[in-house]
């Protein structure tokens, strides 16, 4: 059943690039459904840094169909900086804040005008706002289903545990539906002691999920079937029923460049695919650690002269390395990188005609889907992952964050088998050697070729999801027509 229009969404993301992104290419879906879409916006710390504030705004101009809104800025805003706790979680706390706001933007619509609210995964707390108002609420789950069962069973393992998980090393963690996860591998804010201030705002937040009406993951149901048939399973979530998972991905975005490009910088970028035109087939490993990821000069030396050994084609984005260490680095406004300075003296001029130095942005999806792309060193972010599955790019691991080494342990999983890992990060450096001999692992061996088949069948089984009665297909439609008939019934 088509949905009326005038019936709007209003999606309300989690903050930082890698969140508004997907949920712009989600409402994009759902604007070809026939839907109204109004996304609302906290303005900082949502778009965090510089960079973080030009992609998002970015985003709102290349995508004119789509209504944002700016809630009014909160009238003590934390103090980041001067503060010992970490950003993140004044940011949780901001975003609870931000629940009266929230409440009086929703009230400015007719009822029946609402169609539903959809939340970021870190931005739950807006679903007591939308019970208020009788408006069904899901969750985009801006993660794989591997990530969201660990999320669901997260909270009966910290139950009254007396110590943090982080005195477990690297111990092994059993979950329903996923390989066996390093203790070590958790999220950082979640190895700290279940009291920790940090910890129990992370767990609370993402405990409020299983309130929405319902998740819609993106990710597709071959690609993670043990992790969704884990969220069916009742022991999931002992004595709660997890809300019903909608599969509705990969929601990625199409590689049309014009959107993706900084209108500054969209010579730069034309010139980009230009080179990328020019280079054989599946010949260039594409390196890229996501809208936030930085490493230190030393590191981005060793990279340097891996790639330059391996005589492999590349096309490398670097930026400039964080002053600072720990999570406030990712409040730092940075300067556009120096590499004549980072990089070993010659190698440009050395690796010209072969290697192309972007420095902090690609037009990313648009690079994965480039026939000349062949192998792709990604910090695991999980839209970076989708992008790269639905490209059949195969992917070594280099995570930095966030849930990045819990999806590294996925994707190395033989049930997913989309990567192999670069195992220096582990010990915060990856030598020369090892980026020279995985890089022509992946590019030149049975093994690379064996690899990049099965991402290649990842790929075919991403657009078959995505086809009228896919899976991913099937899905949409299902949350659509249940939260149409939730609506009427909450409206009454
Ligand atoms: N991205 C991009 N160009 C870049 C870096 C990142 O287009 O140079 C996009 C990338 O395609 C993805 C998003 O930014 O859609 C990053 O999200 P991801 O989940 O991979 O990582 P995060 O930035 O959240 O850590």
């Amino acid at each position: 059943m088509a949905p009326r229009r005038q019936q709007t969404v209003v999606m309300y993301p989690s903050f930082g690039v890698g969140h508004i992104i997907p949920m712009t290419e989600l409402a994009r879906v759902l604007l070809r459904r026939g839907l109204d879409v109004t996304m609302v916006l906290i303005e900082r710390p949502f778009w965090s840094s510089d960079s973080g504030a030009a992609t998002t705004r970015r985003v709102m101009a290349a995508n004119p169909a789509i209504t944002f809104h700016v809630l009014p800025p909160d009238p003590s805003p934390p103090d980041f900086a001067g503060s010992t706790k970490l950003p993140f979680f004044h940011t949780l706390q901001l975003l609870r804040r931000y629940n009266g706001e929230l409440g009086r933007f929703l009230r400015s619509f007719p009822r029946r005008r609402l169609h539903s609210v959809v939340t970021g995964m870190f931005s739950t707390y807006a679903a007591e706002v939308a019970a208020e108002l009788g408006v069904p609420a899901y969750t985009f789950f801006a993660s794989g289903a591997g990530f969201l069962a660990v999320v669901a069973q997260l909270p009966a393992l910290l139950a009254g545990r007396q110590e943090g998980l982080n005195v477990l090393g690297d111990a092994p963690l059993e979950f329903l539906g996923v390989p066996p996860i390093p203790a070590s591998h958790m999220v950082k804010e979640l190895l700290e002691h279940p009291e920790e201030d940090m910890c129990n705002a992370m767990v609370d937040v993402l405990k409020r999920i299983a309130d929405t009406d319902g998740v819609l993951v993106n990710t597709f149901e071959s690609l993670e079937s043990r992790a969704v048939q884990a969220l069916r399973d009742p022991r999931c979530v002992p004595g709660k029923a997890m809300p019903p998972i909608y599969c509705i991905g990969p929601v990625v975005g199409d590689g049309s460049a014009h959107r993706e490009m900084p209108p500054e910088r969209r010579h730069e970028h034309e010139c980009l695919l230009a080179w990328l035109d020019a280079q054989p087939e599946r010949s260039v490993v594409y390196l890229c650690f996501g809208s936030r990821g930085t490493l230190p000069a030393e590191q981005l030396r060793e990279i340097a002269i891996g790639l330059e050994r391996s005589g492999h084609r590349f096309l490398w984005v670097v930026r400039t390395p964080a002053g600072t260490d720990g999570p406030k680095k990712f409040l730092e406004q940075r300067p556009e990188p120096d590499l004549a300075a980072l990089l070993p003296a010659g190698f440009l001029e050395r690796t010209g005609g072969r290697g192309l130095v972007v420095t902090s942005w690609a037009p990313q999806v648009a690079v994965l889907r480039h026939r000349s792309t062949g192998a792709f060193v990604t910090h695991c972010g999980w839209n970076s992952v989708l992008e790269a599955v639905a490209a059949g790019v195969p992917m070594l691991c280099w995570p930095l964050y966030s849930e990045q080494m819990l999806n590294k342990v996925l994707m190395t999983d033989l049930d997913m088998g989309v990567a192999w890992e670069m195992e220096g990060y582990a010990a915060g450096r990856v030598g020369a050697d090892e980026v020279e001999a995985k890089v022509r692992l992946v590019m030149d061996s049975e093994e690379g070729r064996e690899l990049r088949a099965r991402v290649a069948a990842r790929g075919e089984e991403a657009v078959a999801a995505l086809e009228d009665g896919g899976t991913s297909q099937v899905a949409l439609a299902r949350f659509l027509a249940v939260a149409e008939k939730l609506q009427g019934q909450l409206g009454d």
